[in-house]
């Protein structure tokens, strides 16, 4: 019985992820078609290059790019990576979601669903800002205020899963995001633009309702060490000089410290007994 229980348990995650890789495949056309005038829901995906329309098992997530090599069937040009990366990483974050919310499903199940659909739309809007900041090195704001607008509902949604599933967000909760996004505006004051953008700003302001100032705070310092680490790596491996004017898209680090910060519910005091500071 056991046994059955646990395979039933995998088998539910590996549709979440295929789910999850199917829904990536989708976020690819957002980013993509996003501020290029083209529908995002009407069309059928096109190659690119030589723009032949792509057969059903041409679209199929992460298999058909390693099927074919990363290359197009007809004309070879080779298939961005960001097709799999975006597909792979959805389907790996709606996975990481479902796990985290999976106590909430021996309460009341309902609860559970509710709560995986609702932070996995909310993180699939980030993946999409993550991919088009480094892409283009600006949050649109069309995408952030989007964000920020579900975010501040996300204040009246008790993500404990125990309990009343709707309640009335603490004075702490509703000050989050102002709180966090303060100093990323300021930054921006201060360096006319240079260091930050206004972007950033905005994206804390909505990071700070979906997390709450303590966790919060501890997703913006993991963002900064995993940002000054990814630098380096950058420098050592491509002895390009960075410097001011080189622009790095912060955005994806926020979002990663923030994903990170809300899967293991790691609020400042966690973070500084984990690394003694
Ligand atoms: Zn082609």
């Amino acid at each position: 019985m056991g046994d059955i229980l646990m395979y039933m348990d995998i088998l539910i995650f590996v549709f979440i992820f295929l789910l999850g890789t199917i829904i990536g495949s989708f976020l690819n056309v957002v980013i993509f078609r996003f501020n290029t005038g083209k529908k995002i829901t009407s069309g059928r995906s096109i190659c690119m290059t030589c723009s032949r329309t792509l057969r059903w098992y041409e679209l199929i997530p992460v298999l058909s790019y390693v099927l074919q090599l990363g290359k197009c069937r007809r004309c070879s040009e080779r298939i961005s990576h960001q097709y799999p990366l975006v597909e792979l990483v959805t389907g790996a974050v709606f996975v990481l979601i479902a796990y985290h919310f999976l106590p909430a499903l021996f309460f009341v199940p309902i609860t559970f669903l509710f709560l995986v659909v609702f932070y996995v739309f909310l993180f699939s809007i980030l993946i999409v800002i993550s991919v088009y900041d480094i892409r283009h090195k600006v949050i649109p704001d069309k995408l952030v205020y989007t964000f920020t607008f579900f975010a501040f509902l996300s204040l009246f949604v008790n993500h404990f899963g125990v309990g009343q599933l709707f309640i009335l967000p603490s004075l702490s909760f509703i000050l989050a995001g102002p709180v966090l996004a303060l100093p990323f505006a300021l930054l921006w004051i201060l360096s006319k633009g240079k260091w930050m953008g206004l972007g950033d700003a905005k994206l804390m302001l909505g990071l700070g309702w979906m997390l709450g100032i303590s966790v919060g705070l501890a997703g913006v310092i993991l963002a900064f060490w995993i940002g000054a680490v990814v630098s380096l790596a950058v420098l050592f491996f491509t002895k390009k000089m960075i410097n001011m004017k080189t622009e790095i898209p912060f955005a994806p680090f926020l979002i990663l410290g923030a994903f990170i910060a809300f899967l293991f519910s790691l609020d400042i005091f966690a973070l500084a007994r984990i690394f003694q500071f």
